[in-house]
């Protein structure tokens, strides 16, 4: 029958056409189809995703960051029009509401983040040079932490800056300090001036260098 005979002939040549699988692809369903990744754009302030910032409090910290990282993000949530359309869809009253508790919420925030800005701007780093003996010295560095600096990290630093030993230890106060080999006290003090690495945002005017010599007739 030639009905048959294509069909045979058919099967045949489909079976040349599939080219065995490949013996590395393991079995199973196929992989889904690729699909654009769906972008979760995290605020840098608050940790939510950035449509999220609004019920945080710290909304306009968040929108300066979004602004800074994400231009694009930033006008689709908080460009006029963006608001207008959201604003748009509320009564008067609900909208001055909104406004209000806005308001509050971030007055509250300000005010939170204001004293920390203060706390941290009257904290003291203080570098201090002790004299170990007539020769030695070793540089404590205390209050890195208050300006947000990880004291781990800035030992390292420290330590392959001067090719020399750095490590953080408890002071006789009980507060963690960086202690370093070495004078280096000056060098530590422009370090921190010039922003050096990780050593960021912290006033000049914040940083002092003490003698701390040893007493006569320790020797
Ligand atoms: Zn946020």
């Amino acid at each position: 029958m030639p009905a048959k005979k294509n069909r045979d002939k058919g099967d045949k040549s489909a079976a040349i056409a599939d080219p065995p699988p490949a013996a590395s692809e393991p079995e199973g369903p196929p992989p889904p189809e690729p699909r654009p990744p769906v972008r979760v754009l995290y605020c840098g302030v608050c940790t939510f995703p950035v449509e999220y910032c609004e019920f945080g409090s710290s909304l306009t910290r968040c929108k300066e960051w979004l602004h800074e990282h994400d231009l694009e993000a930033y006008s689709k949530y908080y460009s006029d029009e963006a608001l207008q359309a959201k604003i748009g869809t509320l009564s008067l009253e609900a909208q001055s509401k909104l406004e209000q508790e806005t308001a509050k919420k971030e007055a509250k925030a300000e005010a939170k983040a204001d004293a920390a800005l203060k706390k941290k701007l009257a904290s003291q780093v203080t570098i201090k040079r002790i004299e170990r003996n007539k020769r030695k010295h070793v540089t404590s560095i205390h209050g890195l932490e208050a300006f947000d600096i990880d004291l781990k990290k800035a030992a390292k630093q420290f330590a392959s800056k001067f090719a020399t030993g750095a490590s953080v230890t408890k002071n006789p106060q009980g507060l963690e300090e960086i202690v370093v080999q070495g004078d280096v006290s000056d060098e530590v003090f422009e370090m921190i001036e010039g922003e050096v690495g990780i050593l960021k945002g912290i006033p000049a005017d914040n940083v002092e260098i003490v003698e701390e010599k040893k007493k006569k007739g320790g020797d």
